[in-house]
């Protein structure tokens, strides 16, 4: 199935993250510290990254291959085995080919934006905690907008729209201020789609409103949803997603 759309919207929460390879330092970083030998790190990072290209995506790799990580990683080694698993469980919000679906995304010429319920920010925004995450990691340049309850920030400009005060997704109405803002550059709201995991957050109020939704569930399948499609992998926007002309 091919959604033609304009715009796309990505969640947050258990959806964007820390990208794969900052994860996977820190997590053979951890384990070959505790075990004493952190001149192995670097290697090891270098054979997870082997496979993960093998088996094309984090979760088949995580989910079906995990055999050849114990041996072709870790080397059969039990106790760096018994380290992987317990850090994992800290590590396990991230993100799996995010930035493969917005290479493809910026090609194909969609504008993209985080659609977020962080209520509150300590730092005005631009500097806010979401913003500062897409920075540090090089992924404010696929992101026009950060869009939050607490207003909307443009990352190019730092400028920030207030008319998204007090709009959340849980209500809906972060979506009705979302389609009017769209809808007054041009674009209607079934040729603008949104990513998330929540169905209560992301995808039935999008919906309803007549946003193109898809549900991703690479980290939690929070089960049916009105979604038009389900994926487990970002990487299968890249053939999902056309540009809308
Ligand atoms: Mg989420």
């Amino acid at each position: 199935m091919v959604l033609e759309v304009k715009w796309c919207g990505f969640d947050y929460g258990e959806c964007i993250m820390n990208a794969d390879d900052v994860r996977n330092a820190i997590l053979y970083g951890d384990i070959y510290k505790a075990l004493g030998k952190p001149e192995l790190i670097s290697e090891k990072i270098g054979r997870h990254r082997v496979l993960k290209e093998k088996y094309g995506s984090y979760p088949i790799l995580q989910e079906g291959h995990r055999d050849d990580i114990y041996s072709f990683v870790l080397g059969k080694d039990k106790t760096a085995i018994e380290l992987l698993r317990l850090e994992e469980q800290e590590l396990l919000d991230t993100a799996d080919d995010l930035e493969e679906a917005l290479v493809h995304l910026k090609r194909e010429g969609i504008e993209t934006a985080v659609v977020t319920e962080m209520k509150y920010s300590r730092n005005p925004l631009g500097d806010d905690r979401i913003s500062r995450f897409l920075k540090k990691r090089n992924l404010d340049k696929y992101f026009k907008d950060v869009i939050t309850p607490v207003g909307k920030v443009t990352l190019e400009t730092n400028s920030v729209d207030g008319r998204y005060e007090g709009a959340t997704k849980a209500q809906g109405t972060i979506y009705d201020v979302l389609a009017k803002d769209l809808r007054e550059r041009g674009i209607g709201t079934h040729e603008a789609v949104m990513v998330g995991d929540r169905p209560g957050m992301d995808i039935n109020p999008a919906h309803k409103r007549g946003f193109k939704t898809i549900q991703y569930t690479g980290f939690t399948n929070h089960g049916l949803s009105k979604a038009d499609i389900v994926i487990s992998s970002f990487g299968e926007l890249t053939t999902i997603l056309r540009k809308k002309n």
